[in-house]
């Protein structure tokens, strides 16, 4: 049984992965014909489960089973449909099929739960498209900041625009926020990203809190000029400011326990062999399980870069363009989860922290949250070749079958 769920769940990973713009990996940003074409995958085998489907006002996909008690609360299941640029096949996508392969095993077998439950195709997560993210689980739980809808994708579309392309009612958004009372919890299955889960031998971790995240685009402002006539110590390279807060965002993070940074933009104007570079457009990215290393860390970076764009002769300007503070999950959800976990494989439940960002960072406003990890083959993921065996993903679906009989 275990083994024929997972084959079963891999082959539609397979099947939803095909949606996908052309190239390495799964590349499906939110509000494209991607999107539509996943979600309407997803929506036939919601469907096939038992459940009853519709669309949000922020272009979440929602399936609903009705629960047989007297309790109306509902549990909520999901995760994103979006992926990164030449993203894996199972990030996001793992807690959407999976919970609906739960859904169809107990309607198939005529059992219903005593709850209501919704599984949640997220619009967007990873915020591959504009320069936020969440907005689907934002939008959900009450948290969207209805000024984000001017910002622009690569294209000049701006989120508005492209939600209501897609159907979506963007000017709605306030008015479906669900009330926390209406609900009983946020849990999600999501592939672990990382090696823990791999290295002690696991299918299947429970998650205790979430890492913060915070985003930053600087600009530093040089001078253009000739690269054979001007001499050494008169230029007013931005490229070689920007090295230096690079190299010193990297000796942050590698000295700071629980820290983690990139620089994972860089744009370089005008960018020709023979000239130095006038500007340079950068972004910073940090993330921490605890949010005053973070703070520290960005404090720490943020002052070198000034002092070394003062050195340099250069003008920076730097904005905070996203912050998301950690979260931990509920102790019920854990003891539940993990209980589940060691009564399916016999061995104690491992507890972790995500370094990943998910949609309980936004669901927290709601809900408690709880969060199973499964094994990542090599750790691997946001890359084309992100793996899952179909052995795990029966494992965490028996899992997550007997946390909803227990609940
Ligand atoms: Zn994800």
């Amino acid at each position: 049984m275990t083994e024929t769920l997972g084959r079963d769940i891999l082959d539609r990973l397979n099947q939803a992965a095909v949606h996908s713009e052309p190239g390495p990996g799964v590349t499906r940003f939110s509000f494209t014909p991607e999107h539509r074409a996943v979600g309407e995958l997803l929506e036939g085998w919601m469907r096939e489960a038992g459940l009853e489907t519709r669309w949000d006002a922020a272009g979440n996909l929602i399936g609903r089973a009705e629960g047989t008690g007297a309790d109306p609360r509902v549990l909520l299941i999901g995760s994103h449909q979006d992926s990164v640029r030449s993203g894996g096949r199972y990030d996001g996508m793992l807690g959407i099929v999976l919970p609906i392969a739960c859904m169809r095993t107990l309607h198939e077998a005529g059992e219903s739960l005593p709850y209501p439950v919704e599984i949640i195709a997220f619009s967007d997560e990873e915020g591959g498209r504009f320069t936020t993210s969440l907005i689907g689980s934002k939008a959900i739980a009450g948290g969207f900041n209805m000024d984000v809808l001017t910002m622009a994708d690569a294209h000049g579309v701006s989120l508005e625009q492209a939600m209501h392309d897609f159907g979506a009612a963007p000017r709605e958004i306030p008015l479906m926020a669900r009330r926390p009372e209406d609900v009983r919890a946020f849990v999600e299955v999501h592939i672990e990203q990382g090696p823990v889960l791999e290295e002690q031998g696991l299918e299947v971790g429970v998650v205790t809190a979430l890492t913060g995240i915070e985003r930053h685009r600087l600009v530093l402002t040089g001078k253009a000029s000739h690269a054979g006539t001007t001499p050494m110590d008169s230029r007013r390279d931005a490229l070689v400011g920007a090295a230096g807060i690079v190299l010193e965002l990297d000796r942050v993070c590698r000295d700071t326990a629980d820290c983690v940074g990139v620089v994972g933009e860089l744009e370089v104007t005008p960018g020709v062999v023979n000239v130095i570079p006038a500007q340079t457009r950068l972004t910073l990215e940090l993330r921490s399980p605890d949010d005053a290393i973070r703070v520290d860390a960005r404090e720490r970076i943020l002052a070198a870069a000034q002092r070394s764009a003062e050195q340099r002769g250069l003008e920076l300007e730097a904005s905070r363009v996203y912050e998301q503070s950690a979260v931990t999950c509920a102790p019920w959800l854990i003891d539940a989860l993990g209980a589940a976990a060691t009564e399916e494989t016999g061995k104690p439940a491992l507890r972790l922290f995500s370094g990943a960002g998910h949609d309980g960072l936004a669901m927290i406003r709601l809900t408690d949250i709880g969060m199973l990890f499964v094994r990542s083959p090599e750790g691997l993921s946001h890359h084309p070749d992100e793996d899952l065996y179909a052995h795990d993903a029966g494992v965490a679906a028996q899992t997550l079958l007997r946390f909803l009989r227990g609940l």
